[in-house]
């Protein structure tokens, strides 16, 4: 059991948004910690609500309950200035590289801007410590007056890295860094994340769609569908023993290298598309795709449990 002690707590959160008459419960009651110096991943379909969950966690969106406490103080009462303040702590990388980047402005000023909204460094100093990022994600400190179109797919995420770790934050929010980037680039990100984390002690929430994706960079692993966190654990344990028959199906798209381990396992094909958010199934929100579901599934909603130290889930065949 992992002993270092919590840098985020995430107690009863949800997120919910008014669309017409109709309530959309995108993050809905989640808890967990991320350790000092962990990564943990966060993996599920889109509108799951993994991606509001990291917004909300860093305080982007306004919570509709719960909180999030950063080295056990909460962060939801924060006034302006205090927020700000804790900004530095807490950083976000996007998923698209391209957008997340002022088109108009140079590298330098993009990553300057950081330094500047904070009061950092300014002059010299300001220059220098743009190289110095620009070094440390391994773009050539020269290209600081060029502009994002003139750098590859693969560069900009290194831009947007660069410019999240100005501030010198301890927790990075990583929204799907990776999924817009060409297969060839995508570990070559993910190599750059670690050596990140390893030399600045860098704790991150990795959130990707994919359960691949995370698999090498994740210490632990959560999964979420419809707003609901339906399982976490090592990530040594998910993958070798999922609980969670959503995980399990997920884990069984995932193509093994071995051609003879291929042939004969079995693979969990879900039926249907994932159910509109707006309105989930009642009891398990699962359970109108799921191999595995009985009648108490429609009639109340699993707990979440801690089924094995460390693994936890939320389903009736372990309540
Ligand atoms: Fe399937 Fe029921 Fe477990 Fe939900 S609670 S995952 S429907 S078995």
């Amino acid at each position: 059991m992992d002993k270092r002690e919590n840098l985020i707590e995430v107690r009863n959160l949800k997120k919910f948004f008014s669309i017409g008459d109709n309530t959309l419960k995108a993050v809905n009651d989640i808890s967990f910690e991320i350790k000092r110096g962990e990564t943990l991943g966060v993996v599920g379909e889109s509108g799951c609500g993994k991606s509001t969950a990291g917004r909300t966690i860093l305080r982007l969106y306004d919570a509709t309950e719960g909180d999030v406490l950063f080295e056990g103080k909460s962060i939801m009462n924060l006034n302006q200035q205090e927020m700000k303040a804790m900004r530095r702590n807490m950083q976000m990388i996007f998923q698209d590289p391209y957008a997340s980047l002022n088109p108009r402005m140079t590298v330098g000023d993009i990553i300057g801007e950081a330094l500047d909204i904070h009061g950092l460094a300014t002059g010299q100093k300001r220059k220098e410590r743009i190289q110095e990022l620009l070094s440390l994600v391994s773009l050539n400190p020269e290209h600081m007056n060029r502009f994002p179109h003139e750098f590859s797919g693969g560069q900009r995420q290194r831009i947007g890295i660069a410019r999240a770790l100005a501030v010198e934050p301890k927790f990075i929010v990583c929204d799907e860094p990776i999924s817009a980037l060409d297969v060839s680039v995508q570990a070559q990100v993910v190599n750059l994340l670690e050596q990140l984390q390893e030399k600045m002690g860098l704790t991150y929430m990795f959130i990707a769609h994919d359960l691949s994706m995370v698999k090498y960079i994740s210490d632990r692993v959560a999964v979420m569908y419809l707003g609901k966190m339906v399982e976490l654990a090592e990530s040594d344990a998910l993958y070798e023993k999922p609980l969670h028959p959503y995980t399990q199906a997920l884990l069984s798209a995932i193509p093994i290298p071995d051609p003879e381990v291929e042939r004969n396992r079995e693979r969990i094909v879900l039926q249907g598309d994932v159910p509109s958010p707006m309105n989930p199934p009642s009891g398990c929100h699962f359970r109108t795709r799921c191999p595995k579901a009985m009648p108490e599934c429609a009639a109340s909603a699993p707990v979440w449990k801690e089924v094995e130290p460390g693994h936890f889930a939320a389903c009736h065949l372990y309540n």
